[in-house]
């Protein structure tokens, strides 16, 4: 923990409904004065960082990340997969279950925890897994695991399709106050896919998911959420159907809450042509339409949050071609270019909002105590330069993986340094 003072930013802070150009001033870690709250402290030993011209943001968050470890630390780590998050802005992640084992007990939450206070760059939130080992047939203590600091419950990576634990998940959710956070695919109808079912997993002559197979599951599961009053979080957003379902979920009343991931709304299933495996992902790249219809759920607001799904993988793992190669691509260097190039810059969204869908949204989701500048808050900012033009430099990833389908992309909005409790993190290595 140390001193910061950035001095000349714009001050962006969605939760406070600030926006204006002024100071920062960090003490002992925490947020200590904000432009306009009082007298100036006069920083003697504090780091001080110039920021005129550069957006000043709260710590920002990414919900939805693959770290890998324990189990498949030849892809990731929690110690790189921070790395990576502070290179590309972020303070705080929230890590998924799915390792060997999987984190489906109280005391692997608390490893979870011990590892991360031991090596990682960034705040580090576990997920539960819904189901005991992700098989889906009993549920786990999530009680217990809430308890020792789960801020949600996942199965991600496969779907829970015993609609009778879905239900009683819900039910816990709504007692105890956590997300349930889904990831929707019937495996019925998904069986075999590596893509998106249509013109070019047709000419390719690959095995094609369709929309139906993820917008009947996020169906489902808003009339559980609807019918328990518990909390769903649907993961990654996929398809103008699941939007159009979590839109008339929420104007019912039901708690539901939604992410998308940059891939989702960048990218067509048409750069699996182009790119193979690195366009491989579940749920699949699909179409224009649904582009266009989950920009406009995060333009509404029926999509709240905007998430990576970074998942790390090795070259000789991606190498395997379209039928073995795993699913996912890495995300958190990349995430924020991304954002500004597709979706401030052609005016989808402001930079305000841009801001709160990565900082005061996922905590207020996940309920942690962060992605504000309040005083008293944890002195995590992002900077932000939103006219920086750079190309994406693979070969200067903290990630121990690089597949990402956006290697040498010219984008136009970047993060240019990141403290976490008032510490400068996410320093670039030269060069490997
Ligand atoms: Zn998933």
């Amino acid at each position: 923990m140390s001193d910061a003072f950035i001095t000349n930013g714009r001050i962006m802070d969605p939760a406070n409904n600030i926006d204006e150009v002024g100071a920062l001033f960090i003490a002992n870690g925490r947020i200590a004065w904000v432009n306009g709250s009082g007298k100036p402290p006069e920083p003697q030993t504090a780091d001080v960082y110039n920021a005129a011209g550069l957006v000043v943001a709260p710590g920002l968050i990414d919900m939805h990340v693959h770290l890998r470890e324990p189990g498949f630390e030849h892809k990731e780590t929690i110690a790189t997969g921070t790395a990576a998050a502070a290179v590309g802005g972020f303070t705080s992640v929230a890590c998924m279950a799915n390792t060997l084992p999987v984190i489906d007990t109280p005391e692997k939450i608390e490893q979870i925890y011990d590892i991360a206070n031991e090596t990682a760059e960034t705040s580090v939130f576990p997920f539960g897994s819904i189901t005991k080992n992700l098989v889906g047939d009993e549920l786990t203590d999530m009680r217990g695991m809430y308890s020792a600091g789960a801020v949600g419950f996942s199965d991600d990576g496969v779907t829970v399709m015993n609609s009778a634990l879905m239900r009683d998940a819900l039910t816990l959710s709504a007692e105890l106050g956590f997300p349930i956070m889904v990831h929707c695919e019937e495996h019925n109808l998904n069986a075999g896919a590596v893509m998106n079912l249509g013109e070019t997993s047709r000419k390719l002559g690959l095995i094609g998911s369709p929309n139906a197979a993820e917008d009947i599951i996020v169906a489902r599961d808003i009339m559980l959420a609807e019918m328990t009053g518990g909390h769903l979080h649907v993961l990654h957003v996929s398809t103008a159907g699941a939007v159009e379902l979590i839109r008339q979920g929420k104007h019912r009343g039901v708690h539901v809450t939604a992410e998308a991931c940059p891939h989702h709304w960048v990218l067509t299933d048409k750069e699996v042509e182009k790119q193979g495996t690195n366009a491989r992902m579940h749920p699949p790249l699909r179409t224009q339409s649904d582009i266009d219809a989950i920009i406009e759920g995060l333009r509404d607001g029926t999509i709240d949050a905007i998430a990576t799904d970074h998942a790390p993988h090795t070259p000789q793992e991606k190498a395997q071609g379209m039928l073995d190669a795993p699913n996912g691509i890495t995300g958190l260097e990349t995430c924020v270019p991304l954002v500004f190039t597709y979706l401030v810059r052609p005016g989808h969204l402001t930079v305000s909002e841009a801001i709160a869908k990565m900082t005061s949204i996922p905590a207020n989701i996940l309920g942690i105590d962060r992605g504000t500048l309040s005083v008293g808050a944890a002195g995590d900012v992002t900077v932000i330069d939103t006219d920086l033009v750079n190309q994406v430099d693979v070969t200067k990833s903290r990630s121990k993986s690089q597949n990402t389908p956006f290697a040498g992309w010219e984008l136009n909005g970047w993060q240019t340094f990141t403290l976490r409790e008032g510490n400068r993190i996410g320093v670039r290595p030269r060069s490997r």
